[in-house]
């Protein structure tokens, strides 16, 4: 008897799964560098592309294919049995009981006999289609389910760039502090706003920081590697220009234009250091001398910056001393720093959403009169560059410093400034409240950089890359480029790691163990591969 088949069930459904395992776990991961930009990564992907398409055929083909085969009294067996699944007795052999039998049915008249025909090409085309629309959701789903950090990069593709951004209101112009809060245990009361100045470098910036100084800011943060020595070079003149010294409260760092000093650096050395800030700031004193950017607690308590500080104090050339940290370490090196007293501030990165701990470290420090000076508050400062954001650009900054004030164990906060309008939009926000609107704008700000932005306080990439490249610090040299819009500082920085061998040139040809550490699910070869390019001098 000869009998139709079709592929049976099991296959059809073995055939889909193979199709949807293929596209989650070969092809989509190859798909990941494409959309990161990786060079050459379209054609490696090309030939998994290729075998899925082939994958999705065949569940097409196997919907559609329609085969007779013989079969004897005891009906379809053997091996390859569980491949078909039979359809309908048809073309019996002739001569048989069967053939004289389903003659009736063939020799009908004219109309009758398209039937079965008929019905046999309506449900061929319905498996056909069924089998395409489930190939096809089995590889696209199988493709980008596991790929979702896609979905944001997906919906900015053709997107227009953003040319406008919401003007500055008038009620902004001529803003001035309004609050100022004592430092902890240094008893200066201190604007609540105050200037950081790693973007002031030139005459430009001198004007922004006469005016600043002129609208209430009397509390400066600057360091010799702000500008290679420019930045306290130009504050220097600011402060002589306004004569103002006495009320200003300075703060700089101990390291040099080129940087920390090394782990041993004599405090002969350190001394010196301290000295030639004095000069560019054309002062005898400063109020403040931070351990700069300071990611150990071996570094926080080296015996001989302790003693050179000491010293310093002694001969009335330094009043107070602090600590600046805004690196994964933060919480372990401002719990030292409080456990051994030796501390009169310290400067966080803190912003919204930051270290769960960092709320409870700063009551510490408040509860032992230990000033607190937040830092790094605009998350990353990328709202000028957002699309969406664009209406609410310019009031981003006073959500985000409204914010960190409600906080009252933070002293003051430092933004840099570096713009004339800068004075304007930065200082309406002293001395007030976060209102609704500043929730939801914050919100919208996480949303939009959620993808994109590499939290400070995190390092959990760190292990993950082989060559021990500091993922977190290249890319925050970066954000200083690009979303600080301060190059100059960004490839200084990015020199030094370049020098040491630690920089991101080899990440276009690695094969990224990194890709996947993220919990935040950044494409960290892309950014860093981005971050070279934009860093590296030529
Ligand atoms: S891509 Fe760069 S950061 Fe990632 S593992 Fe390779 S070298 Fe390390
Ligand atoms: S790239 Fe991701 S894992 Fe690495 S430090 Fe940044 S946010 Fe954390």
């Amino acid at each position: 008897m000869r009998q139709t088949f079709r592929a049976s069930w099991t296959l059809r459904l073995t055939l889909l799964g193979a199709t949807a395992l293929f596209a989650a776990l070969v092809v989509g991961p190859s798909l990941n560098p494409v959309f990161e930009g990786v060079n050459g990564a379209g054609a490696a992907a090309l030939p998994k592309i290729a075998v899925l398409i082939a994958l999705a055929l065949l569940v097409i083909v196997a919907g559609a294919l329609r085969v007779q085969r013989t079969v004897d009294g005891l009906g379809d067996h053997g091996l390859t049995a569980w491949l078909r699944t039979p359809v309908a007795p048809l073309a019996p052999k002739p001569g048989t009981v069967e053939s004289r039998s389903g003659a009736a049915a063939t020799s009908s008249p004219a109309g009758q006999a398209t039937q079965p025909d008929r019905r046999s090409f309506l449900q061929t085309a319905g498996a056909v289609g069924a089998s395409t629309v489930a190939a096809t959701a089995a590889g696209v789903g199988g493709t980008i389910a596991p790929q979702s950090q896609w979905v944001p990069v997906l919906g900015e593709i053709g997107a227009p760039v953003p040319t406008l951004s919401e003007t500055a209101r008038p009620e902004w112009k001529g803003a001035r502090v309004k609050n100022y809060r004592r430092l902890g245990r240094t008893d200066a009361m201190v604007s609540d706003i105050s200037l950081g100045s790693g973007r002031i470098r030139d005459q430009d910036g001198k004007r922004v920081a006469i005016e600043a100084i002129r609208r209430g800011v009397n509390y400066f943060d600057t360091a010799p590697d702000y500008s290679h020595e420019s930045s306290e070079r130009i504050l220097g003149e600011a402060i002589q220009e306004t004569g103002n010294r006495e009320e200003m409260f300075l703060a700089t760092k101990f390291c040099t234009a080129d940087g920390h000093l090394p782990a041993n650096a004599s405090v002969a050395e350190i001394m010196t250091a301290v000295e030639g800030s004095l000069q560019r700031l054309q002062t005898d004193y400063v109020d403040l001398i931070h351990i700069h950017a300071c990611d150990n607690v071996d570094r926080l308590m080296a015996p001989t910056t302790h003693e050179a500080f000491d010293r310093l104090r002694e001969q009335g050339k330094a009043r107070f001393l602090g600590f600046s940290s805004h690196t994964p370490s933060l919480p372990q090196v401002a719990r030292a720093a409080i456990a051994s007293d030796r501390f009169d501030v310290m400067m966080l990165a803190y912003h919204w959403g930051l270290w769960p701990e960092i709320g409870e470290v700063m009551d510490q420090a408040h509860d032992r009169d230990i000033g607190v000076v937040a830092m790094k508050t605009l998350k990353g400062a990328k709202a000028t560059n957002l699309v969406g954001f664009e209406n609410e650009s310019k009031s981003f900054p006073q959500s985000a410093f409204r914010w960190v004030l409600d906080n009252p164990s933070v002293s003051c906060l430092v933004v840099s400034f570096s713009e004339d309008q800068h004075c304007d939009e930065y200082l309406y926000a002293s001395g007030q409240s976060t209102r609704p609107s500043d929730i939801a704008r914050l919100e919208k700000y996480d949303r939009l950089v959620s993808a994109d932005y590499c939290r400070p306080h995190c390092g959990d990439c760190l292990g993950s890359c082989p060559e021990g490249r500091p993922i977190d610090t290249i890319l925050r040299y970066d954000m200083y480029l690009a979303d600080y819009g301060d190059a100059v500082r960004g490839r200084e920085k990015y020199a030094r790691l370049v020098a040491a061998g630690l920089d991101a040139s080899s990440c276009a040809s690695c094969p990224a163990p990194c890709l996947g550490s993220c919990p935040h699910e950044l494409p960290i070869r892309a950014k860093m591969v981005r971050a070279h390019e934009r860093l590296i001098e030529v």
